[in-house]
């Protein structure tokens, strides 16, 4: 390695259900990083515009600031002067997110990705599990069935789903274990 060479950077995946504590957990980090004097920056896509287009937002209304981007190359394009990069929602980026994590790690940043391990199909939902074969560190989160109480791997579509993206309230989605989760019927509307 030569000296102007930079160590590889460090990649955290934060996968697991909806309303398991993902972005409270993502927000702890990226506080904790901050105050260590670390230069953090969280992006979320803007096809996220639920509570409020400017903020990672919990369910119990913490928020912590973060930048509307339209894709992954944008994510890296504004993260030049960051130690810290977190990317909220990871699965509405698609797989080209992989490629921008990657970019990341090779300048030697921190990357924490937040994501839904699941589709509302019960799939894998990209780039979520391939991003966790590639973190140092992944935390899964889940929270409680809301049939049965058991851990709420699934999240379960509670009304026609018309992208797949998944953008969605708390009216639309409930977590669900194996067992209580059905699949939808309806196949997966075309990715753009
Ligand atoms: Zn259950």
């Amino acid at each position: 390695m030569n000296a102007t060479q930079r160590s590889r950077g460090r990649l955290e995946v934060i996968s697991g259900s909806m309303f398991s504590g993902k972005t409270e957990q993502l927000i702890a980090r990226l506080r904790e990083a901050g105050t260590r004097g670390e230069r953090v920056g969280a992006y979320k896509h803007r096809i996220d515009n639920r509570y409020d287009p400017d903020h990672l937002i919990t369910h119990t209304q913490d928020r912590f600031p973060a930048i509307r981007v339209a894709d992954a190359a944008e994510v890296v394009a504004r993260s030049n002067h960051l130690d810290t990069v977190a990317i909220d929602e990871g699965h509405f980026f698609g797989r080209i997110l992989i490629d921008a994590v990657n970019t990341l790690l090779e300048a030697g940043k921190r990357v924490i990705v937040v994501g839904l391990e699941h589709d509302a199909w019960g799939r894998p939902f990209t780039p979520m599990p391939q991003l966790s074969e590639m973190a140092d560190d992944v935390a899964h989160v889940y929270s409680a069935c809301r049939v049965c109480g058991g851990q709420a791997r699934y999240t379960q579509r509670m009304v026609p789903i018309d992208t797949p993206t998944m953008v969605g309230g708390v009216h639309q989605y409930e977590p669900r274990c194996q067992r209580c989760f059905e699949p939808l019927d309806a196949p997966p509307p075309e990715m753009e």
